[in-house]
């Protein structure tokens, strides 16, 4: 795995992951706030309905109390002292054989009686009105005015709420037909049965229903936002989380992949990659290219005399020394068994010998094996090469395995270059 291509790969990753979160988080705080508006929504409703029907059931009383009133063709009341008789009736009054005086309460005066009884009590009134009443002080409001045109044009109610004052009126008004009963007095403004008369709107304070209404709004978007918070906060710490052990499970995939098990050394597929990288800066800065190809002498006896486990302790204390004796930018790499590849970026020929007789040198003098007592100091063959512009990776590695090869029949514990 190329290091640069694997963070491109995990940058990519993290960018999908935040957009990810970044949509869940929208999606999360869309549904809570949704779920909770929709909530209050239908709270709303419900009320409104609520209220519909109670401007309903209160326009159906009045009707019915008139229906009554009307069915008796009005109701007669004795009349007292300074009870004014009903002045849009020919013959309101009565007097009964002993003298007593009775006067006509038709249904209009009846209903606008009992309303102006109502509206000394708080919070509920009813009014009949007409677009053209007998008695002008039963005119229509404007809203009033709005609903018996609407009736007119066939609406069969109207409901709406009004602020009056300080106070919020949910208002309801319904039709008045015209009834045979209702002609005595009516049909001398031309009305017919049937025809739309006027209408009853009734009203009730709904200022603490409305208030309350508010409140319950307010403690519904206050709950969602904390529970968006809570919840958005939650994916996010838990994405954070994900993030992290992705990166960690990464990382380690991609020291699994470049790094060699026993020594911790860059592998032969990571040590030939970091060699071509080095190639193609040294044909673009032209700056010399080391190589140092070194194979641990008589290792086979090191396994047979001592074990395995030795053998493999030799190995890495190799590597060790090899990392320890070079450079920070320079690579060291396990090339195969006992063999190790080491890169020297911006190293001449006569360093490159240096650096290896320095490396050579020192091998047996930090790594030894057997017993305590006497010490079997470790060797190495080494082949030295600088790279030769135009050359392939496969035969600069092979003049440097060349001279590794050379400095073994030399004898070995030696460094020798590859002149061909
Ligand atoms: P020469 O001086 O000619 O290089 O002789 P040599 O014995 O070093 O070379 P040879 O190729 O004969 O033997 C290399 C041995 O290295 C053989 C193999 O079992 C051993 N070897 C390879 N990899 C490992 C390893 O990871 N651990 C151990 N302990 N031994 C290994
Ligand atoms: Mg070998
Ligand atoms: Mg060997």
């Amino acid at each position: 795995m190329q290091p640069s291509t694997s963070s491109q790969e995990g940058q990519l990753e993290t960018r999908s992951l935040r957009f990810f979160i970044l949509y869940a988080s929208l999606a999360a705080a869309l549904c809570v706030t949704g779920g909770f508006l929709g909530m209050a929504y239908r709270n709303r409703q419900l009320i409104q309905e609520e209220m519909l029907n109670r401007g309903r059931m209160d326009f159906a009383n009045i009707v019915l109390m008139r229906h009554w009133n009307a069915s008796y063709g009005g109701v007669y009341v004795e009349k007292k002292p300074g009870m004014v008789s009903n002045p849009f009736l020919e013959h309101p009054d009565i007097t009964d054989t002993t003298g007593k005086v009775y006067t006509l309460k038709n249904p209009a005066l009846m209903t606008r009686e009992l309303s102006e009884q109502l509206e000394k009590n708080l919070g509920y009134a009813f009014h009949i009105t007409s677009l053209k009443p007998l008695n002008p002080a039963n005119g229509a409001d404007p809203e009033e005015r709005k609903a018996l045109l609407a009736f007119e044009q066939g609406l069969t109610e109207r409901s709406w709420t009004e602020q009056m004052g300080d106070k919020t009126f949910y208002r309801y008004m319904g039709p008045l037909k015209t009834e045979a009963s209702c002609l005595v007095c009516h049909a001398k403004q031309g009305y017919k049965a049937g025809d739309i008369r006027g209408g009853i709107s009734v009203s009730f304070d709904v200022h603490e229903l409305e208030k309350k209404l508010r409140t319950n709004l307010a403690t519904i978007v206050a709950l969602s936002l904390l529970t968006t918070t809570l919840l958005v906060g939650s994916l996010l710490l838990l994405f954070r989380q994900m993030v992290a052990r992705l990166r960690e499970a990464r990382n380690q995939l991609v020291t699994l992949a470049t790094t060699d098990g026993l020594t911790g050394l860059l592998n032969r597929r990571s040590i030939l990659q970091r060699l071509e990288q080095e190639m193609e800066r040294t044909r673009r800065h032209g700056e010399p290219l080391g190589c140092i190809l070194l194979d641990v002498d008589f290792f086979k006896q090191v396994n047979d005399r001592f074990g395995h486990a030795a053998g493999d302790e030799v190995l890495r204390r190799v590597a060790r020394v090899l990392k320890d004796m070079t450079r920070p930018y320079d690579a060291v790499g396990r090339f195969g068994g006992e063999e190790f590849l080491v890169i020297l970026p911006n190293t001449d020929r006569e360093t490159l010998r240096i650096v290896a007789e320095r490396l050579r040198t020192g091998l047996p003098e930090q790594v030894q094996t057997g017993e305590p007592a006497s010490p079997l100091p470790i060797t190495a063959s080494f082949g030295t090469t600088v790279h030769r512009a135009g050359e392939s990776t496969d035969t600069f590695i092979a003049r440097a395995d060349r001279g590794m090869y050379l400095a073994k029949s030399h004898g070995r514990n030696r460094v020798e270059e590859d002149e061909a």
